[in-house]
């Protein structure tokens, strides 16, 4: 792929409406661009990391046995008013009517829309536990949309649903998500606090938001540093492994402003210990019960008695992680930005001086490319006109993790390499290859 072919959008300038980092680097290296209000279109480079950061919490789903559906963006009004929340959710949800004069909406989430398919498909005890979840669009007619696709009205979300027979099985789905939620996390190199939190408009009695530190995050958090230091590498998916890691989790203090308490936190956390600063809410995990089965009549038969069904939900916000993946990485004062290679836009990028007698150094280059493209290394090549440190300098702000220079240091098969940022060193394309698939594997 040339640069100058492609779709990507750099702004000189930072545009004045973008006030966080995440926000500024993603209109500036043309990942996304404002629609109206709070909507956004996804550009390539904003589109391709949101996809693989898709793929990664699709696979942590998998691996705890989630099964993939997708339930439509537009609903019914009908199963809101038999939950009762037609009228509670309140403005943040955006009423369509279609030519017929019916009430519509569009899914700010699907608790209502899953539990009706539930309750239409599964009658018995013996086909549970049923975990379900899906990844779509979602509307939030927030008040104040702002930061980008931090707080935007129209997201991309990862939601997972559970039902069980009773609470006991009700507890271990929800063990599930939370150790499968820290390894997704994980996986996209950061370091997300599972905070006790409260239920809000879902509703019910066990919940915890899991955030990641940022001085620009929305939510004041007071924890107990420790708790970076539980190892869940060894939790295995049984009852009684898992229950262990979230005790081992909940001793530690950990909450938001809403349930922070001095007198507990001072009790419970050493001084040295204290750990007062921002996050960023990237999942929310709820235990809720009977709350819609029952007003939604979601039952199954255990042996001759009705239960209501006991549920749980699970949400990811997959497009608000791309910005808070960039608020965890960029350095905004040397204009730097490293995306872990698992998600970034391409893994390489190949920056050819290029002299208008003389093509030597593009040919150069295209050859690379194809070599690397034949190992399933994807690069691009800036073969635009600009001078060498321009490009390395655009380059260090898109973030792409590994650089080729093709210039007067390079030879027929030796070029400077190096990570973004870094101290570059001459390799031939053969040991290059190497260095990338290597990080590739881990
Ligand atoms: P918040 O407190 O940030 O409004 P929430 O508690 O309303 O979040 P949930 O209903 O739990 O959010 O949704 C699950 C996830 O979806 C959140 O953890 C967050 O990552 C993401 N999310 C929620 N609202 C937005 C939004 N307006 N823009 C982008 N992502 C969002
Ligand atoms: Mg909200």
């Amino acid at each position: 792929m040339f640069l100058s072919k492609s779709l990507i959008p750099i702004l000189k300038n930072i545009p004045s409406e973008a006030k966080i980092k995440s926000h500024q680097l993603m209109l500036r290296t043309g990942m996304i661009k404002q629609s109206s209000a709070g909507i956004y279109s996804w550009l390539p480079l904003g589109f391709k990391v949101m996809k693989k950061i898709e793929s990664i919490v699709r696979e942590e789903q998998d691996n705890i046995g989630v099964q993939e559906i997708l339930m439509p963006t537009i609903q019914s009004s009908e199963i809101w008013k038999e939950s009762g929340r037609y009228n509670d959710y309140g403005e943040e949800m955006l009423r369509i009517k279609d030519r017929q004069n019916r009430e519509m909406l569009y899914g700010p989430t699907n608790e209502e829309l899953v539990t009706e398919i539930f309750r239409n498909s599964i009658k018995s005890y013996k086909s549970l536990p049923q975990l379900v979840y899906h990844i779509q669009w979602k509307f939030r007619d927030e008040l104040r949309p702002r930061f980008g696709v931090m707080r935007c009205r129209e997201f991309y979300m990862k939601d997972a649903y559970s039902f069980d027979v009773d609470m006991d099985e009700a507890i271990y789905s929800y063990n599930k998500f939370f150790l499968s939620y820290l390894k997704t996390f994980k996986r996209l190199e950061l370091s997300a606090i599972p905070m006790a939190a409260d239920t809000g408009p879902i509703g019910g009695n066990l919940s915890h938001e899991f955030i990641i530190i940022a001085e620009t995050g929305e939510s004041k958090i007071y924890t107990d540093k420790k708790i970076f230091d539980v190892d869940y590498s060894e939790t295995k998916i049984s009852k009684d492994s898992l229950s262990s890691l979230r005790n081992k989790y909940d001793t530690f203090y950990a909450v938001t402003d809403e349930k922070f308490n001095k007198k507990e936190f001072d009790n419970k956390v050493i001084e040295e210990n204290k750990l007062i600063t921002k996050g960023i809410e990237v999942g929310h995990i709820f235990y809720f019960g009977d709350k819609y089965s029952k007003t939604m009549n979601a039952s199954v038969d255990n042996k001759g008695k009705k239960e209501y069904v006991k549920m749980g939900s699970y949400g990811v916000g997959v497009s608000r992680l791309v910005a808070a993946i960039i608020e965890a990485k960029y350095d905004d004062k040397i204009e730097l930005m490293k995306w872990p290679i698992n998600i970034a836009p391409y893994h390489c990028v190949i920056l050819p001086q290029i002299n208008k007698n003389d093509k030597s150094n593009l040919e150069k280059s295209i050859n690379i490319y194809n070599k690397l493209k034949s190992k399933n290394i994807d690069c691009i090549i800036d073969d635009t006109d600009e001078t060498l440190s321009s490009k390395v300098k655009k380059f260090n702000l898109i973030g792409i993790p590994y650089q080729i220079i093709i210039g007067k240091n390079s030879g027929q098969n030796n070029f400077e390499f190096g990570g973004v940022g870094e101290n570059l060193s001459v390799y031939n394309v053969e040991k290059i290859e190497n260095i990338i698939l290597e990080e590739l594997k881990n």
